[in-house]
């Protein structure tokens, strides 16, 4: 199956905040002196308190990953539920993007409901919704070839599109060579029942086959105006500190190279999604945007493309370890920290200095 389990489980991971801290620190001090040229980034409980407060100060809105950030898949992140409110009850507008389409509106809605933070379906990105909106946005009329879980096609059925996915049937494997190649073909040839397809759209699906990237390819290389578009691009989806499932990303690779097609990403850290998360929420100083998230690719890639400052937790799939041997400066954050706890810290601290 697709869970593969990691030998070197993430130690680092950390669950006592307190005690993480001085080897943090000096692991910091060693990194810097002999990193000069990558940009600076700083743990932001390390910054000074005047510096704490131009932190604070410095953003309005939050717009943050979810999956390892706000919550583990397999339990909540201690800290969170109050770090969120005291935000908000610093007036910054919380809106959440998750690349993680498994989930419904509603599952996400109670998941945050459980931290006592009321969060509004528009302030909310999800994949399958920006794909939604996407395939309007471009008058799209012809059926919709979806690799993606029940969930993804459900929003694309209830917006009225006509999804075709599958198919779940094996190809005979133990044929003679040429009755294979007649299946081949059977399996290849477009009747005329067979409605147009207008795209295909690739996300997270756990039970993928060959069948259904085989068919994804025919969709694609039948029709060049055949829209390619997919949610998700991760190569890693982190379960918790030793599980790691395969992501899409290796098989949108698979299809990208068989075609010689680029995908449209509507996933972070895609140009197309960076383009509806401006509009969406009219972000007309991005510098004034916090983004939040634990994947380096996906979260801080996202947040150099749309011009935000960045944070990275350290909650989820990526180690101290791994952001200090990253060498791609467009995937680094201005700042890290340990989790959404570090706030309550941040805001423990201001208050004395406002005196
Ligand atoms: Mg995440």
């Amino acid at each position: 199956f697709l869970i593969s389990v990691r030998l070197n489980g993430r130690s680092h991971v950390s669950h006592s905040l307190s005690t993480s801290f001085p080897a943090r620190r000096s692991f910091a001090t060693t990194i810097s002196s002999t990193m000069a040229t990558k940009p600076a980034f700083r743990h932001i409980l390390d910054l000074s308190k005047d510096e704490k407060c131009a932190f604070l100060s410095s953003f309005d809105s939050v717009l943050s990953d979810c999956d390892g950030v706000v919550w583990h898949f397999t339990g909540p992140i201690p800290g969170v539920d109050k770090a969120l409110q005291l935000l908000r009850a610093d007036g910054k507008k919380l809106a959440f993007i998750s690349n993680n389409g498994m989930r419904t509106m509603d599952e996400y809605r109670k998941k945050f409901r459980t931290l006592d933070v009321e969060v509004q379906q528009e302030d909310i990105v999800h994949p399958a919704l920006t794909t939604v909106h996407y395939l309007k946005s471009i008058d799209m009329r012809d059926a919709v070839y979806c690799i993606g879980t029940e969930v993804f096609k459900d929003y694309l059925r209830q917006a009225g599109f006509v999804v075709l996915d599958g198919p779940k049937e094996r190809f005979p494997d133990n044929n003679r060579a040429a009755n294979q190649v007649r299946v081949y073909s059977e399996y290849f040839e477009r009747h005329e029942r067979d409605p147009i397809v207008g795209a295909v759209v690739v996300d997270i699906d756990v039970n993928l086959s060959l069948q259904q990237l085989m068919k994804a390819k025919c969709y694609l290389e039948r029709s060049p105006d055949c829209v390619f578009i997919v949610g998700a691009t991760d190569y890693v989806i982190p379960l918790d500190a030793s599980m790691d499932v395969i992501g899409p990303g290796y098989f949108i690779d698979i299809l990208e190279r068989s075609t010689g097609r680029s995908a449209l990403v509507l996933g972070k850290p895609g140009k197309t999604l960076a383009q509806v998360v401006r509009e969406k929420f009219e972000i007309t100083s991005p510098k004034r945007v916090l983004f939040i998230g634990d994947m380096l690719p996906q979260d801080m890639g996202f947040g150099t493309r749309c011009g935000f400052q960045k944070l990275l937790m350290l909650s989820g799939g990526t180690s101290k370890e791994a952001l200090f041997e990253h060498d791609n400066a467009d995937q680094l954050p201005n700042y890290y920290a340990d989790s959404f706890a570090d706030f309550i810290e941040l805001y423990n601290e201001r208050v004395p200095n406002e005196e």
